[in-house]
């Protein structure tokens, strides 16, 4: 049953659904342009990205495109410094056409400086979640912004598996007198658990959440749940034997994990504040791998500390790079355990960036050959949302 159904969804009728394009038909009006300004902000990949070509979404080895854009002619600026109005992404946003950012680095497109970027037609995430684009800004300004669909949703949902894990087990506790030279079983185990008869339950049932619900199968847990205000197909959700419930507080009520796996847009933002977070189940664990700036930063740090969080796990921080004072670097319940906080890297594994490199290519040669976009990676366009996923707008969703 399962490999007809992941066939499903990897065809497009179930990814459709959460982007579904609001016009059939769009093209890019723009001629093709004969040299273009481009512009990558990636991270900085050091002796890691000298020893390891694959390490593509790096300064050092810029998506793999570098060699083809120049050889067309075109321009293309590479960068890791993207902070204030000397950096080298503000300085030359002015006059590039098409920018390129990738989430675990990235570079925010403030309303601001887009209005300082009247040459900006096309803006390409290098992966997925395109939240750090002022997205009504860019429909403002007809910008088109399309991400790699798909790209690193497996990458992300088995970090979210891990995640679940190593918090209901304990294993940083664990972990930490292995290599520290202790040995002391019952202070890890006086808080470790089996994630069988947990109930998890999932922010967002679109692709990172569905797989995350499918990972946790095998595990036998007591139940699984998911809150999305877009559906899923019939055959697709009884074969995760997952329950939808109608509301976020009905989720967080009844879940011992929580994973959440939603965009970050206007209704998300700040969503896990201290009053939700203090309707989660007393002792009950938080995943995020979608983006820190849907959970309250010292509401969770607040919730960890008194124990009303068992544990808080993810990748994503509401300040990337997160400051080395940022409270979710230090946070532990307790017992001094419970944080399994990690740099934003479960979207970046090295067949991610393989995936997400190519479509970051294809994206840009659609564009240059003046080719319409696959809809499905598309989320503005022509002055409106292609995409159902970043909130609900006008009855639409
Ligand atoms: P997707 O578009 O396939 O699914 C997102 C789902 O969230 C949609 O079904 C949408 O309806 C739902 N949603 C939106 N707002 C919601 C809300 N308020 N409540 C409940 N559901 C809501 O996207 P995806 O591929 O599953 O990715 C989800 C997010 O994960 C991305 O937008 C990105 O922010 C994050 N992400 C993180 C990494 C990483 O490396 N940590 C990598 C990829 C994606």
């Amino acid at each position: 049953m399962l490999p007809r159904i992941n066939t499903f969804i990897k065809s497009s009728a179930f990814f459709q659904l959460a982007r579904r394009p609001l016009h059939p038909i769009r093209t890019l009006t723009s001629t093709p342009p004969n040299m273009v300004k481009v512009m990558a902000v990636l991270y900085k990949g050091g002796k890691a990205a000298q020893e390891e070509p694959r390490l593509l979404g790096t300064i050092e080895n810029k998506l793999g495109i570098s060699d083809w854009l120049r050889e067309q002619g075109h321009e293309f600026i590479v960068t890791e410094d993207k902070e204030g109005p000397d950096s080298v992404f503000q300085k030359n946003l002015p006059d590039t056409e098409i920018l390129i950012t990738t989430p675990f680095h990235p570079g925010y497109l403030t309303a601001d400086l887009i209005e300082k970027s009247p040459k900006l037609r096309l803006c390409v995430t290098a992966g997925v979640g395109s939240d750090h684009v002022d997205l009504n800004a860019a429909n403002k300004h007809k910008i088109t912004v399309a991400e790699v669909s798909g790209s690193n949703v497996t990458s992300v949902a088995e970090h979210v598996v891990m995640s679940i894990l190593l918090l209901v087990r304990n294993f940083t506790t664990g972990h930490d007198q292995a290599i520290n030279g202790k040995w002391d079983v019952a202070s890890i185990a006086r808080d470790a658990y089996d994630l069988e008869g947990k109930v998890v339950g999932t922010v967002g049932c679109g692709r990172i959440g569905y797989r995350v619900l499918q990972r946790l199968q095998g595990f036998d847990c007591k139940e699984l749940l998911w809150f999305d205000y877009n559906d899923i197909p019939a055959d697709a959700a009884k074969s995760i034997n997952a329950r939808r419930v109608n509301s976020l507080e009905e989720l967080v009520e009844q879940c011992d994990v929580i994973t959440i796996n939603c965009p970050l847009h206007e209704q998300t933002r700040g969503l896990f504040n201290k009053e939700l977070i203090g309707k989660m189940k007393k002792g009950s664990w938080l995943v995020n791998t979608a983006r820190g700036a849907i959970v309250d930063a010292d509401a969770a740090a607040e919730a960890l500390k008194s124990g009303h969080l068992r544990g808080y796990a993810g990748d994503v921080w509401n300040v990337q790079p997160a400051p080395a004072d940022h409270p979710w670097r230090s946070m532990t319940n307790p017992l001094g355990a419970g944080n399994g906080m990690v740099p934003h890297y479960s979207g970046t594994t090295l067949d991610a960036q393989k995936r997400y490199a190519d479509g970051a290519f294809d994206i840009i040669k659609r564009y240059l050959a003046g080719e319409p976009q696959n809809p499905a990676n598309v989320i503005v366009e022509n002055g409106d949302y292609a995409t159902k996923a970043y909130g609900k707008r006008d009855g639409k969703a």
